[in-house]
């Protein structure tokens, strides 16, 4: 019997925990936590603990599935492929698309956005952190020349004054909260703002309930008060920002003085003023948001507003500081890195400008799409629902937009009017249901490669076991496919190595970066442009990576979210996730440790709430807004928001994305998942 620990990464959540898989007879048997890993430090929350108990599912994809009279039957890979490569060529470039996804490896995204770009020579390509991440990459981009968390994970417990908004960081980042509670007991301030009394409220020294999507009414209303008291932090305003005397006319107005944001956000006025002193007046303050922040239509305004509060107060580039943009998934930061973007080739080089096309052109030895900004990944939804002679085709890799996009109504409707679905994927989610094609690919623990963290921290994957059946690493099915589309150079690797060592020479941010030396624990932070820089854990210390290396300030204006209660619809509707769920629950619902403790939906409701509509706790009601209804169990707490609901987004049978809204932030075209109206009606008996 022979036995192997082989070191790899967590799949889930974008802390980037360092695993052990024990291999035991060709089966992961086990894991452990890496005991000096430098983001775990040996500890590991349930998701990572049982992180291996999906691999060997019985219901693992095994060999290609094609399409026959209505019914998924099984195929070779050589009649899959040469039926997707008929179909493709029979499409003109613009009428297909590629989703790339935030949960598979870099150098799979890279392929995805080269296979995107050079082999069907369409712009539309996106990944899944389209719901998510995107917000944040645009917003931070603006201010401060960087879309990514400036700081790192244990930089967090040197801070002396922690506000999480946006975030139940204890349940959803486990060991970035553990950073939370280090800080704490390093004598820090932690602040918590949040609908729900979450985990992570419950370690906070200062905490009140906020409204869904009133985050930029009370980051002015907090600005407000520091400057009236002259907090603010003059020398690095002066020096290192440009934009303020237009932040300061719109932030100094009267409704954003502390009752009125009082009235907008439901926290009492003195809260936002102890909070604001409080982040002000700290040696070091830092601010932690996830996709509370993220997920609104004005999510690229929350989180420009966030890095204006950072920026006043003298936080950027200094330990302890920072915006700390924490990534849902585990890889949705490299995804983004990796180019799977409809106007970024990797490293964020502007798909519409000819230098970058040109250096793209000769990287890669071919003619490669127009120099234009493709679909996003929520924009290709909506081309399908509303005018589907737009696209015909889509590819999707590792994403379940059956269950994660909103109004999943228009999501099958709008999947429907396709000609031709191909979906990769390790399982029959409720997508590959719907394809023409699908490829069956291999987990995390069936391959080598990297992925990139919330803090900017390459890691790698590295080969536990073999897949299952006949399937492929989803680089291995690109790259013959790319091939078989006629691009035999520009698909010929022969491992995940080989294609990191092209995403070097292509990718400045990544261009000192090689497996020899990510095979350190410690890894290395982008940028780190040349073989000799260590990376870059904390960013702007010096300067700001804007061209002219100032910080942008932005005045911006408190929008309410697109849809508010009224008569109909009185209740604010919220979602999330829990410590034993991830995403679509493709992978956690599939291990039996994590899916016995949290084996169903449930929809939160405050006690009065509940009171005065007649419901109980654990009864079933029905949940309805304008684009659906689902049935569910009530769990009445005094631990919500009078007015608000919330409910968790892993389970397909009650998907909480039947009810939401999808609307988009303008800009980045991530969708109202945190914010909609909604009616609960108690279910009357027979
Ligand atoms: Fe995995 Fe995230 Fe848990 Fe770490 S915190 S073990 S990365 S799910």
């Amino acid at each position: 019997m022979e036995i192997k620990i082989v070191p790899t990464t967590c799949p889930y959540c974008g802390t980037g925990c360092g695993l052990n898989l024990v291999v035991r007879d060709g089966k992961v048997v086990s894991l452990a936590a890496w005991q000096r890993h430098p983001v775990n430090d040996g500890k590991l929350c349930p998701k990572g603990r049982y992180a291996h108990e999906f691999i060997h599912s019985e219901d693992r994809l095994k060999k290609p599935l094609i399409k026959r009279d209505g019914k998924l039957v099984e195929t070779t890979w050589e009649e899959a492929y040469d039926h997707i490569v008929k179909k493709f060529k029979s499409y003109k470039p613009e009428e297909m698309a590629c989703l790339a996804s935030a949960q598979v490896t870099n150098e799979e995204n890279y392929l995805m956005q080269k296979f995107a770009r050079a082999a069907l020579k369409t712009p539309n390509i996106d990944n899944g952190a389209r719901l998510s991440q995107s917000s944040t990459i645009v917003g931070l981009e603006a201010a401060f020349g960087y879309g990514a968390m400036t700081n790192n994970i244990g930089d967090i417990a040197e801070s002396k004054c922690v506000l999480v908004l946006g975030s139940n960081t204890l349940e959803q980042h486990p060991l970035i909260g553990r950073s939370i509670l280090r800080a704490k007991l390093n004598g820090a301030k932690v602040i918590v703002f949040d609908p729900r009394y979450t985990t992570t409220a419950r370690q906070a020294d200062l905490y009140a309930s906020l409204y869904s999507g009133t985050d930029v009414a009370l980051l002015n209303g907090m600005m407000q008060h520091i400057i009236k008291n002259g907090w603010e932090a003059k020398e690095f305003i002066e020096k290192r920002t440009k934009g303020f005397d237009k932040l300061k006319a719109t932030v100094m107005k009267p409704e954003y003085g502390l009752d009125n944001v009082s009235g907008i956000t439901g926290i009492p006025a003195k809260d936002i003023a102890t909070a604001a002193e409080w982040f002000a007046k700290s040696p070091s303050a830092c601010l932690v948001y996830s996709l509370g922040i993220t997920q609104h239509a004005t999510g690229v305004d929350n989180v420009k507003s966030v890095a204006n509060l950072l920026m006043l107060t003298g936080n950027i580039g200094k330990v302890g500081g920072g915006v700390n943009a924490l990534c849902d998934q585990n890889n949705a930061q490299g995804a983004c890195d990796m180019g799977a973007l409809p106007n970024f080739y990797s490293g964020y080089l502007d798909v519409t400008l000819e230098p970058n096309i040109t250096k793209i052109k000769d990287a890669w030895g071919c003619d490669i799409a127009v120099g234009k900004v493709g679909y996003s990944a929520t924009e290709i939804i909506n081309v399908l629902a509303d005018d589907p002679s737009r696209l015909k085709a889509l590819y999707i890799m590792g994403e379940n937009p059956m269950v994660s996009n909103p109004d999943l109504t228009r999501v099958e409707h709008a999947l429907k009017n396709l000609e031709f679905l191909i979906v990769q994927d390790i399982f029959l989610t409720e997508t590959a249901q719907m394809a023409d094609v699908v490829l069956p690919a291999a987990c995390y623990a069936e391959k080598d490669g990297t992925q990139t963290n919330t803090e900017r921290r390459v890691q790698r994957l590295r080969k536990a076991v073999e897949p299952p059946g006949e399937a492929k690493a989803d680089w291995q099915i690109i790259c013959e496919l790319g091939k078989k589309m006629g691009q035999e150079k520009q698909f010929t690797f022969n491992s995940p190595e080989d294609i990191f060592n092209e995403i070097a020479k292509v990718t400045p941010l990544y261009g000192g970066m090689s497996y020899a030396r990510l095979e350190k624990p410690e890894s290395l932070h982008w940028p780190c442009p040349t073989p000799d820089h260590p990376g870059t854990p904390i960013l702007h210390t010096e300067k700001f990576a804007n061209t002219d290396g100032l910080g942008v300030f932005t005045s911006l204006e408190f929008k309410p979210p697109a849809e508010v209660p009224d008569a109909e619809f009185p209740l604010i509707l919220t979602t999330g996730r829990c410590i034993w769920q991830w995403n679509d629950g493709s992978m956690t619902r599939r291990s039996p440790s994590l899916e016995k403790e949290a084996p169903a939906a449930w929809i939160e409701i405050n006690s009065d709430d509940a009171k005065a509509l007649g419901i109980r706790n654990s009864e079933v009601v029905h949940a309805v807004t304008r684009r659906g209804a689902v049935n569910v169990t009530a769990k009445v707490t005094s631990g919500i928001k009078r007015n608000e609901v919330f409910m968790p987004s892993h389970y397909a049978e009650s998907a909480v994305n039947k009810l939401t809204n999808n609307v988009l932030d303008p800009v980045a075209m991530v969708p109202e998942l945190k914010a909609c109206a909604v009616r609960i009606e108690k279910i009357k008996e027979a």
